[in-house]
């Protein structure tokens, strides 16, 4: 069933692709497992799948203690206290949701030497007051200064979660805003849109997505 649905996206994935001039494996699927179980990312795994998005900190942990022997990249996707910074500092490879310098620096301050550098994405709120997190699109830039020059994170793009439309036009509008935003911030190397849930993919990806975060499709609803 899982590896029915992944084979389904990926071919949708790569058909976008094809679809709106991206380059052929442009376009990371994340795999967002918040409320799924170890065995249902285990069968994901099985059927090829290596990145999981994880929201939240306490379920993210324990399914990774379950899946400890797998070479799992795990991407922390949700809402960060900042009483959980250290922990996602110590257990995640990507954090997407950064949405300030104070939690940027914890991050920094908090990961392990021994690891490499944690790759940020900066979360920017395109849907302006009716969603809650994310900064505005007017300090994005002061913000990836700052984080930028962090030590031991590194600054890699930026994360949407538009408000829910149905049309395809209007779903790609905010990502294109972001787009070119992004694209002239030419100082800091970054490579990460982190744009497109189950139900805008394909504007996402039209829009120049490399990180599509995918739950409902792949593992059914969360109830
Ligand atoms: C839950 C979640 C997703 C996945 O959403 P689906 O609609 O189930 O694909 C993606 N990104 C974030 C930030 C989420 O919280």
């Amino acid at each position: 069933m899982i590896r029915t649905k992944l084979k389904r996206l990926l071919a949708q994935i790569r058909q976008a692709e094809v679809a709106y001039n991206r380059k052929e494996g442009s376009v990371l699927l994340l795999a967002v497992s918040k409320t799924k179980t170890a065995i249902e990312i285990a069968q994901a795994y099985s059927a090829g799948q290596r990145h999981f998005g994880e929201n939240y900190c306490q379920e993210a942990l324990k399914k990774q203690r379950e899946l400890g022997a797998y070479d799992i990249t795990w991407h922390f996707i949700g809402p960060i206290q900042s009483n959980k910074t250290k922990l996602i500092a110590e257990h995640f490879a990507w954090v997407h949701s950064v949405d300030s310098l104070r939690i940027a620096k914890r991050l920094s301050d908090q990961r392990p030497e021994s690891l490499p550098a944690l790759n940020i994405c900066i979360q920017v709120n395109i849907s302006g007051e009716q969603s809650k997190s994310g900064i505005a699109l007017g300090e994005l830039q002061e913000l990836c200064e700052a984080v930028a020059a962090l030590p031991n994170i590194k600054l890699r793009g930026v994360m949407a979660v538009p408000l829910t439309e149905d049309d395809f036009e209007c779903q790609r509008k905010p990502f294109r805003s972001l787009y070119q935003a992004v694209i002239k911030l030419t100082n800091y190397d970054l490579d990460t849109y982190s744009f497109g849930m189950s139900g805008d993919l394909n504007a996402a990806i039209a829009e120049g997505s490399t990180v599509v975060r995918i739950g409902t499709s792949l593992f059914g609803n969360r109830g």
